[in-house]
C-alpha cells in the first residue's frame, strides 16, 4: 500500500510537517538549490546550529531544529554527486534515506518531507533516484508504524513523472 506516500509540488520550506529533509553538502553550511532555500527560510539560527555539527559525510544525516520554518526539525543529509553510477552512488543515496528514517525513529516523528536528493546540482538521474527513494520508504513504512506521512516534493514535472512511475512499478 502506498497510502502514506504523497507527491506534492510546492516549496519544501512551506510544509507543515514534523521534519523536512535538506539535500545538504558536506560542510552543512548552506549552498544552492533546496539547501539555499531552506537556510533562507529558516533564518540565521539554522546556520548557527549547523556550524556546531562539524560537517556530515556523504550518505549520512544530521538533525537540527527548524528555527523559523513551519517544520519542527530539519534533517540534513548529503547525497552523492553522480559520477556515472559505478562509484557507489546508489548505495550512498539509499543510505541518505535510511539514515534520515533512523533519525525519524529516534525523534518519534510522524511526518517527513523529502526533496529529490542528489537530482539537482549533483546530477543523479531522476528516475533511478526515485526508485531508490520509493524502495527505501516502502521498506520503512512496513517497519515503522509510527510514521504516518512521507511526502516527496516534486519541484519539477520530470521529478513528479519519475516518482509516479516508481510508485506504479512497486505496487
Ligand atoms: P543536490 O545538490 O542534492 O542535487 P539540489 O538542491 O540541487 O540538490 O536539488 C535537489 C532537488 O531539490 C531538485 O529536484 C530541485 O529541483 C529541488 N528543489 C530545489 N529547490 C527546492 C525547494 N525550495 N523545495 C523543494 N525542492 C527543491
Amino acid at each position: 500500500m502506498n497510502n502514506t506516500i504523497e507527491l506534492v509540488s510546492t516549496d519544501i520550506t512551506t510544509l507543515e510537517v514534523d521534519c523536512i529533509v535538506n539535500a545538504a553538502n558536506n560542510s552543512l553550511l548552506g549552498g544552492g538549490g533546496v539547501d539555499g532555500a531552506i537556510h533562507s527560510a529558516a533564518g540565521p539560527g539554522l546556520l548557527e546550529e549547523c556550524r556546531k555539527l562539524d560537517g556530515c559525510a556523504t550518505g549520512e544525516a544530521r538533525i537540527t531544529k527548524g528555527h523559523s520554518l513551519p517544520a519542527q526539525y530539519v534533517i540534513h543529509t548529503v547525497g552523492p554527486v553522480w559520477r556515472g553510477g559505478a562509484t557507489g552512488e546508489d548505495d550512498l543515496l539509499a543510505s541518505c534515506y535510511q539514515k534520515s528514517f533512523k533519525l525519524v525513529r529516534e525523534y518519534n516523528l510522524q511526518s517527513i518531507a523529502f526533496p529529490a536528493i542528489s537530482t539537482g546540482i549533483y546530477g543523479f538521474p531522476k528516475q533511478r533516484a526515485a526508485h531508490i527513494a520509493i524502495r527505501e520508504t516502502q521498506r520503512e513504512l512496513a517497519e515503522n508504524k509510527g510514521l504516518a506521512r512521507v511526502l516527496f516534493v516534486c519541484f519539477n514535472n520530470e521529478t513528479r513523472i519519475a516518482y509516479n512511475k516508481a510508485l506504479l512499478e512497486k505496487r
